[in-house]
């Protein structure tokens, strides 16, 4: 007889395995299917996020920014330095170190809350059943039943026929997050998140950094003020921005990559030693579920779910990057969180209009809300408080001063209304800013909070401040 669950989820990335947890510590008896390998044909759980995603980029950005502030920001301290090297094969076992370690705390999360985890591959069938293909040589396939199944098996990164991935001089996001050494001159298709993180990984390291971006208008999805000033600081880092650069096709020799390419002044060449494409990412649903299974996938390949992520199937879910809404770790969870308290009888729920985005390059961006752009084309009537990290002590003692903290409040209520930022610990600053929406907060109420002296936060405490023109420690124009 199929052996049978109270929940099967399908996936154990930053979605499925939360899920998981969240399904079992409410009492559900719940197996979580996941196919990721390790290099040695184990298990690891986490998904892209752990594996080739969040974590491992941001073990990168964190070895290379050591690197690149000993080399051109301890002088200004006082520190003087020998010549500084760097041992890329070391950065990258202490990568991988990182990921292992959470990678295997993830399974020993599974097995903590008697989850069921089972390494392979699962097909959904139709009335609630999942064929299962175990990972490994001989293993037999097997069909088990669920009363309630979750699917959340993640994104792909999109390919571009004319650019196509070799894992050699040409790669995807996983590519870059492994060379072996130092590309001296590295081209990038895409700026958006993954072109700006790794870009500025391999720029700090010592790369030429080209990226290669479609559109006109840069970091479409933020605040004008805050891509403006980005766009800015990182061209200032030696990172060579192209806008509206369109690539038409690339050819390989042994050594480079030649692209050719067409932006307002026609036609270009570029010659890199190695290519990253990043030129977003699409739902994982090839091999997800059987024709018979009657799942709805609507045109842009995301599964169709309603506001609780049911699909069109009842009592069949989709969550995280499978589905609409933007693909992030933390927005995977809360789904998997929310859907495990409906299938247990309680009323999940995710606020969409509180999800904040950061990009963890420097200064780091952050924001939350909507945008001053945004709220314009949508009638609304707001105040805006901008106040910059050069009037804050505790960013000028760090020798960090770039960027700015600019909150967007209702103009009649004062509610805020959007919270976007750019500066030291931008990662860090926009929670207060999340927990303030989520608690439908005033700009007032967090003008009047108290905010310890000095730090970074006295940004977002005086931006608060400046929505009603009361800063403190900016001269009003
Ligand atoms: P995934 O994490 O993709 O997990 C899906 C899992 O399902 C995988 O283990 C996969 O092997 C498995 N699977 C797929 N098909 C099947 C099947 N049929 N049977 C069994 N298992 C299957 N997001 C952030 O919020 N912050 C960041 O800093 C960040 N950095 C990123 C950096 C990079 C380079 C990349 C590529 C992504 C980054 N993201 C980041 C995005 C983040 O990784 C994703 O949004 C997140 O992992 C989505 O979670 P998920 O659970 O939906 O899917
Ligand atoms: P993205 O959607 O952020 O950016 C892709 C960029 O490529 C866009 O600017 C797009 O205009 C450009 N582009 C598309 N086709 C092109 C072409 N043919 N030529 C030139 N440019 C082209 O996608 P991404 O950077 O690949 O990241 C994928 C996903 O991963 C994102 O949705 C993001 O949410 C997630 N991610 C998040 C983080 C984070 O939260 N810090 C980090 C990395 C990735």
């Amino acid at each position: 007889m199929a052996k049978s669950y109270d929940v099967a989820i399908i996936g154990g990335g930053p979605g499925g395995y939360v899920a998981a947890i969240r399904c079992a510590q409410l009492g559900l008896n719940t197996a979580c299917i996941d196919g990721w390998s390790d290099e040695k044909g184990k298990p690891s759980l986490g998904g892209t996020c752990l594996n080739i995603g969040c974590i491992p980029s941001k073990a990168l950005l964190e070895s290379s920014e050591h690197y690149h502030r000993i080399n051109h920001e301890l002088a200004a301290h006082g520190i003087q330095t020998q010549k500084v090297s760097i041992d890329i094969a070391t950065m990258m076992q202490r990568k991988d170190e990182v990921v292992k370690g959470l990678t295997g705390g993830v399974a020993m999360l599974l097995k903590a809350n008697k989850v069921t985890h089972i390494h392979g591959h699962g097909c959904l069938l139709d009335g609630r059943q999942i064929k299962v293909t175990p990972v490994g040589k001989g293993k037999k396939s097997e069909t088990i039943h669920a009363q309630h199944i979750i699917l959340a098996t993640g994104s792909q990164p999109v390919e571009l026929a004319i650019a196509p991935i070799d894992n050699a001089q040409i790669v995807d996001s996983s590519g870059a997050l492994k060379f072996a050494s130092v590309p001296k001159r590295l081209g990038i298709i895409g700026s958006g998140v993954i072109g700006l993180e790794l870009g500025s990984v391999w720029r700090r390291l010592g790369s030429e950094v080209v990226i290669l971006e479609a559109q006109e208008e840069f970091l479409s999805m933020a605040d004008r003020d805050i891509a403006r000033d980005a766009l800015k600081a990182y061209r200032g880092q030696g990172l060579d921005i192209r806008m509206g650069a369109r690539l038409l096709a690339t050819s390989q020799t042994k050594k480079q990559v030649t692209l050719t390419y067409s932006d307002s002044n026609g036609e270009q060449q570029l010659e890199v030693d190695r290519l990253v494409v990043a030129v977003g990412r699409r739902p994982a649903t090839e091999g997800l579920c059987a024709a018979a299974s009657g799942l709805l996938i609507n045109g842009g390949g995301f599964i169709h779910v309603d506001e609780q992520c049911e699909t069109n199937l009842p009592g069949v879910y989709a969550i995280g990057d499978l589905v609409r809404g933007p693909m992030l770790a933390h927005k995977a969870s809360e789904e998997g969180v929310a859907v495990a308290e409906t299938i247990a009888g309680g009323s999940g729920h995710v606020n969409y209009d509180t999800i904040p985005s950061v990009i963890y390059t420097n200064p780091e961006i952050a924001w939350v809300g909507r945008s001053e752009a945004a709220l314009k084309a949508a009638g609304e009537s707001f105040n805006v408080g901008t106040f910059p990290f050069a009037a804050n002590g505790r960013a000028r003692a760090m020798n960090s001063t770039k960027g700015q903290v600019k909150i967007i409040a209702h103009s009649e209520t004062d509610r805020i209304l959007g919270v976007h930022i750019i500066g030291p610990g931008a990662s860090e600053l926009i929670a207060e800013a999340v927990l303030a929406m989520e608690f439908s907060a005033s700009a007032e109420d967090l003008a009047r909070t108290v905010h310890a002296h000095p730090t970074l936060s006295e940004a977002v405490h005086e931006a608060a401040l400046a929505v009603s023109g009361a800063a403190l420690h900016q001269v009003k124009r």
